[in-house]
């Protein structure tokens, strides 16, 4: 959390340029108008890096994961301080998962990994 929040004050920095280069380049108008135009701006870019920073997307592979903390293990059965689960991948998603099924750090990677072999070989099928 702590580091989710470093990222998110280093976010509202880069917030301070959009308006300085507005409030310079813009000087024709109100100040007022200034400052909307620098918010719907900031606006434009902000809403995708927050919305990465707060769903902890990997945007480059398209996956959202949600861990919690305390869980037992789907695969294994042992009690782990932090459990992992995949909600959503490229044709892939379990967002509304009833029972959603958390998986301590090594058994979550072994899944994953063979999932990934899985959807590798299904796609490899699928080509002509
Ligand atoms: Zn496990």
């Amino acid at each position: 959390m702590f580091r989710k929040y470093l990222l998110y004050l280093l976010r509202w920095q880069l917030s301070t340029p959009i308006l300085a280069a507005c409030v310079i380049f813009l000087s024709a108008i109100h100040p007022t108008w200034r400052t909307i135009v620098a918010n719907v701006i900031g606006g434009l870019i902000f809403f995708w890096v927050d919305r990465w920073i707060f769903n902890r997307t990997n945007i480059l592979r398209g996956e959202l994961w949600e861990t919690q903390f305390g869980v037992v293990c789907a695969d294994c059965g042992k009690e782990a301080e932090k459990g992992y689960r995949l909600v959503k991948a490229p044709r892939y998603d379990r967002t509304y998962d009833r029972k959603p099924e958390f998986r301590c750090h090594e058994c979550s990677r072994a899944k994953y990994a063979g999932d990934r072999a899985t959807r590798k070989a299904d796609r490899a099928a699928l080509r002509p």
